[in-house]
């Protein structure tokens, strides 16, 4: 009896193990965008985020970290608020705390950090009541070490909140802080020529992430990637939206991809650098080091982002 009771277990076992490689036989990635609301941008579109209204034309899901700080950025605090009441209410829309103004965890004492926290969901958390549940650090700065982390990770308990991971971010920013530079110039050729460079480097980076999770984890990991509300998104995050579908990948939520027990792993990463989780999983710095190594090259942006931050400075 015990032998058909064994046999049994295993076969159920073997039958849920195949049940979650077939469930993740799809590839699928998350959006997730920081940063909101980028007031300034807003003002060259007649106070309103077209990269959202884009996203919302392509019906895809879309999660967004708001520092409430930001509202007050461009003197149309009314405004702002409507559309942060609008997102809110957006079914296709997961609305997360990024805190009020955006500083270090590693730089702070934890005190000042929660009230940050605290002072972050006055608005998003009138709007959504309880159901508030995302927090992303900014920066994707834990902590400087892991006291800090442990710290931290209790007070987010507390507030009943989850620290949002992520697995691709393609330095965004910085293609966006040239390719505004250029637009600024009145060069189009250039800042288009920059914008699809961000295309091709981050669909370069995504076949380097599947590598990754094929011989880390002998499948593809559902992916969250991390960008942020600027012009160069309201462009181009389309075209790389559009790729992705043209290539199997489905556009999923960040609750559907954190129903993998892969993002219950347990991170062993605890300095202050924003890497990915799929970094923060390996088990010791020479693993991570290997990997990173292995990562496609982004010095040609680097260097024109470095140049043109120079040139500003003088
Ligand atoms: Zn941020």
């Amino acid at each position: 009896m015990m032998d058909v009771i064994k046999q049994m277990k295993r076969i159920t076992t073997i039958l849920l193990v195949f049940l979650a490689i077939s469930c993740h036989a799809q590839k699928g990635i998350a959006i997730t965008i920081d940063d909101v609301p980028n007031t300034k941008n807003y003002i060259r579109n007649n106070n309103q985020n077209v990269l959202f209204e884009k996203l919302d034309t392509l019906n895809v899901p879309y999660t967004i970290f708001v520092n409430e700080g930001l509202l007050y950025k461009n003197g149309s605090l009314e405004n702002n608020l409507s559309l942060l009441k609008q997102w809110c209410a957006d079914e296709r829309v997961t609305v997360g705390n990024h805190t009020f103004s955006h500083g270090r965890y590693s730089e702070l004492d934890i005190g000042p950090f929660v009230m940050d926290i605290i002072k972050g969901q006055i608005h998003i958390g009138k709007y959504m009541g309880d159901s508030i549940r995302y927090f992303r650090f900014p920066y994707n700065d834990l902590g400087k070490d892991s006291i800090q982390h442990t710290r931290v990770n209790k007070a987010l308990d507390s507030l009943n909140y989850n620290v949002t991971p992520f697995t691709i971010e393609s330095s965004d920013w910085m293609f966006n802080a040239v390719y505004l530079h250029y637009l600024d110039q009145g060069d189009t050729a250039k800042a288009n020529s920059v914008g699809n460079q961000y295309v091709s480097k981050t669909i370069e980076l995504l076949h380097f992430y599947e590598s990754l999770s094929s011989n880390q984890h002998q499948r593809s990991v559902h992916q969250i990637y991390l960008c942020h509300d600027n012009a160069l998104n309201q462009m181009y995050l389309p075209i790389i939206i559009q790729h992705l579908k043209k290539n199997d990948y489905q556009i999923i939520s960040l609750q559907q991809v954190l129903t993998d027990p892969i993002y219950n792993q347990k991170d062993n990463y605890h300095k202050k650098w924003g890497i990915s989780w799929f970094y923060r999983w390996m088990s010791t710095k020479e693993e991570r080091y290997h990997w990173m190594t292995l990562e496609p090259d982004f010095s040609e942006i680097e260097t024109e982002f470095e140049k043109i931050t120079k040139h500003n400075k003088t």
